[in-house]
């Protein structure tokens, strides 16, 4: 999914739009899905793809939505050496949208800590299946 700056900025949030396509960083502690503890799906708020399960999230303390894996084949990984520091970004397979950083201080067995801002998620309480299924396209 490919559309420009100002294709995206009339679809998103003004919050979503520097986060998501300026790569910005909402402020720790404030975003809406990091105590969120229900089971389900998180999508890419700009391409509605399902990014992350329920199952995989977990409490780092470190201010944003934190999970030990992603789906497959759903994110994608980027040096990232803004800031001084070289991190691996995380960006959405589909549409390119900034995500956050992957860290490699997780939990076991992956080991890994996806590190996400709420603002580039939306939260379903559907199961993986129905909404891969509902995106699916129809046949001819
Ligand atoms: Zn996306």
């Amino acid at each position: 999914m490919k559309l420009t700056d100002q294709q995206w900025q009339s679809r998103l949030t003004d919050e979503q739009f520097r986060v998501m396509r300026l790569k910005g960083t909402e402020a720790p502690y404030t975003g809406t899905l990091l105590h969120n503890q229900a089971a389900g799906t998180y999508l890419c708020a700009c391409c509605h793809q399902p990014l992350f399960l329920s199952d995989n999230k977990f409490d780092s303390g470190c201010g944003w939505p934190s999970f030990s894996a992603s789906l497959p084949e759903q994110v994608k990984y980027q040096k990232d050496f803004s800031h001084g520091m070289i991190r691996i970004e995380i960006l959405c397979a589909h549409c390119d949208a900034h995500l956050g950083h992957v860290f490699e201080d997780g939990p076991k067995p992956t080991g890994q800590r996806y590190c996400v801002n709420s603002v580039s998620m939306v939260f379903t309480d559907e199961q993986l299946a129905n909404v891969v299924s509902k995106d699916a396209p129809t046949t001819k």
